[in-house]
């Protein structure tokens, strides 16, 4: 059918396939069971929309127990700089003295994930950490610790595997660098 996706449209150059996602998601959980072996449950909470196929994925790998939640910000305008960013959704749970796992698809410039964390914090969880499925270190402008890093890719704009271009892509299975045109 005409409106169907083919497999890997001209315009995509796949960066990461469905192989490398599969074997990094069995080392990133491992390291996520070891680290949290005496905690008696992990909130995951995942940043919508991107998030849900890494979150999905790797949830299903954890041996420790967890619970999953769902936080979405939106930007004032077109930047998501500084202040800019107001909450669309927040969690439902009370974090409060819990083991938090902020799970995002991309840092990018940090702005997002810098703001998600200091709420999250000021919540009164015991821990939070971030696990990113990306990292895009050159484009980085405020600084913001990632303690589970999927893979570091180069400064291009990425879909796939939850990432979107207008909303379009986040159900193919590997990464790809959109090459196509920009509407
Ligand atoms: P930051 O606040 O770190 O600049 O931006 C993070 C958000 O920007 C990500 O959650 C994602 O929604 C979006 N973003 C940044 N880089 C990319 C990219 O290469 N591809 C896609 N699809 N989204 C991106």
């Amino acid at each position: 059918m005409s409106h169907r996706q083919p497999a890997t449209p001209e315009h995509l150059r796949v960066l990461i396939s469905r192989q490398q996602i599969e074997a990094r998601l069995d080392e990133l959980a491992a390291q996520i069971d070891d680290d949290y072996a005496k905690s008696e449950r992990l909130v995951c909470v995942g940043v919508l929309k991107g998030s849900i196929f890494f979150l999905v994925d790797l949830m299903k790998r954890l041996k420790t127990p967890a619970v999953v939640d769902f936080f979405q910000t939106s930007s004032y305008g077109s930047g998501t700089k500084s202040g800019e960013l107001r909450v669309r959704k927040d969690v439902d749970m009370s974090l409060r003295g819990q083991d938090v796992l902020l799970i995002e698809d991309i840092v990018d410039t940090g702005y997002t994930l810098r703001t998600v964390l200091d709420l999250l914090r000021f919540r009164g969880a015991r821990s939070v950490r971030l696990c990113a499925l990306l990292d895009k270190k050159e484009a980085r402008e405020v600084e913001v610790p990632i303690d589970y890093c999927g893979f570091r890719i180069a400064n291009e704009f990425v879909v796939g595997y939850g990432l979107d271009y207008n909303e379009r892509y986040r159900n193919l299975d590997f990464i790809a660098v959109y090459e196509g045109p920009t509407e």
